[in-house]
């Protein structure tokens, strides 16, 4: 059963606590429980068509396989970060740090463009946080009754109903952790090795960590995560712009603000001098921050539309135009044209094309292959029984690729040059290590150190080829 309107009318007592929990959570005064009214809603529908498919997303994708493995698996012990049938290593997380930057630049663009979309819609807090206050609500039931359980005594109802509730949030909690951990291990093994209780104290220690970490934040902390904790909250307020799309309360139509007799039509409103806000705070009641969004644009607001949903419900209950709370602009709220393009987030656009550009180029130009040479670092140079001078090197070949591959081993940079070792075979997504002699005949020597040059070159398709260069020493004669 949903709450009624106006909902400042539950009790005198319950009023003033109402009250104190939709405003006073600035900084630095005592946090008060936010008890979110759960809204209906264009908006709120929307959140969840985005924000549970992305949950789906995340506790599916450890499950899925690619052949023999994980298809997403960061294996850490090994320094290997499996993606759908790509295999990366630590030479190449220059291409992560690539991708974190054009994320950020994505994220700088959304943000000029229409404000903390991301934090009301796609961002884990915002979505985890929704989930609990969804379970919240169908175990203690909606606002003014969970505001009631929370004063009455304790009796077996009350209990009942807590004790389901942070049941399902555990489990929940729970289930994130785990998910969390599959990422690193083999969700599969890890699950059977939890039946047995022979998991590692490791995964147990990470499982218990990040499942505490959702139960408080999801759970208990809520909001205080996204004013005290999150970075983008304090800097986000830089990048808008007076033709930045946020959430705003109208307060040219909306005020005077103030309760009126019985259900006063629109004209006969207007007509009398009142705005079109009936101060029955339903906006703040919505909203998961506990801010009130007719006092202005505020680093609070997670823009999630919570508080567009809540007044434009009230307004069509009144028979009054929606929109009093809407997404809109600070030059459009005061009546100037708004300019979609501009400089800075043109800017931000063209930065973002070119970096995707360059990284889907990168990607494009990346070699399945990855060579280590490190020399002997115990013997500079061995003479042999013959007198040619030979230098031993270790070579660590991957295979970056999804098949197989045998490799021929070249080298160059002296005369008559040789390698004890040719060929060079290492299965699909593994590296092998391999000692390596190199021989030259000491009459090629002209100096104590020289450069060569080692190639390997895949069999069967010589685009996948790479090059490292190393030093000869010897002595001369
Ligand atoms: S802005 Fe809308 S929801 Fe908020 S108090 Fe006014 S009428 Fe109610
Ligand atoms: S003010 Fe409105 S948009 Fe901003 S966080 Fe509160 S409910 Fe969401």
């Amino acid at each position: 059963m949903s709450d009624p309107i106006p909902c400042r009318d539950i009790t005198d007592a319950t009023r003033h606590h109402a009250l104190d929990e939709g405003v006073g959570q600035a900084m630095g005064t005592r946090r008060r429980h936010l008890y979110v009214r759960e809204i209906r809603g264009v908006f709120q529908r929307l959140r969840r068509v985005i924000g549970w498919p992305l949950m789906l997303a995340y506790f599916a994708t450890p499950w899925l396989a690619w052949g023999e493995r994980p298809a997403v698996w960061f294996d850490l012990p090994s320094r290997e970060f499996h993606l759908f049938g790509a295999t990366f290593y630590p030479q190449e997380f220059m291409l992560l740090s690539w991708l974190l930057i054009i994320a950020a630049f994505g994220l700088f663009f959304i943000t000029v463009l229409a404000g903390r979309l991301w934090c009301g819609y796609a961002c884990p807090q915002s979505v985890w946080t929704q989930l609990f206050i969804w379970v919240e609500h169908r175990l203690e039931g909606p606002r003014h009754r969970r505001i009631r359980l929370d004063r009455r005594a304790w009796d077996a109802d009350k209990l009942r109903r807590k004790s389901a509730k942070h049941t399902a949030w555990l489990v929940i909690a729970v289930a994130t952790g785990l998910t969390c951990v599959g990422y690193f291990t083999p969700i599969r093994a890890l699950m059977v090795d939890l039946a047995r209780l022979e998991a590692h104290a490791w995964a147990c220690f990470w499982i218990a960590f990040f499942t505490l970490f959702t139960y408080l934040n999801a759970g208990w902390l809520r909001e205080q995560v996204c004013h005290h904790m999150c970075p983008y909250a304090r800097f986000q307020g830089v990048m808008f712009d007076a033709d930045t799309l946020t959430v705003a309360y109208d307060a040219a139509r909306g005020e005077p603000r103030g309760r009126r007799g019985g259900k006063l039509p629109h004209d006969a409103a207007e007509a009398s001098g009142h705005g079109d806000c009936i101060d029955c705070e339903l906006c703040i009641q919505a909203c998961p921050t506990g801010i009130d969004i007719r006092d202005g644009l505020q680093h609070e607001c997670i823009d999630c539309a919570a508080c567009i949903d809540a007044c434009d419900g009230v307004m069509e209950r009144l028979g009054y135009p929606r929109g009093l709370i809407r997404y809109t602009s600070e030059n459009a709220l005061q009546g100037h044209p708004s300019r979609r393009l501009r400089p800075r987030l043109l800017g931000y656009l063209a930065v973002l094309l070119v970096m995707l550009g360059l990284f889907i180029g990168a990607l494009g130009d990346r070699v399945p292959l990855d060579i280590e040479v490190e020399r002997d670092r115990q013997r500079l140079f061995q003479l042999a029984d013959d007198g040619r001078i030979r230098n031993v090197y270790t070579l660590t070949v991957r295979n970056l690729d999804q098949q197989d591959r045998a490799y021929r081993l070249e080298a160059s940079g002296l005369d008559g040059l040789t390698l004890d070792t040719a060929r060079l075979r290492v299965p699909a997504g593994e590296s092998r290590r391999r000692v390596v002699e190199v021989t030259v005949p000491p009459h090629a020597l002209e100096h104590p150190s020289h450069a060569i040059r080692l190639h390997l070159e895949a069999l069967d398709d010589p685009t996948i080829r790479l090059e490292r260069d190393s030093r000869f020493l010897g002595e001369t004669r």
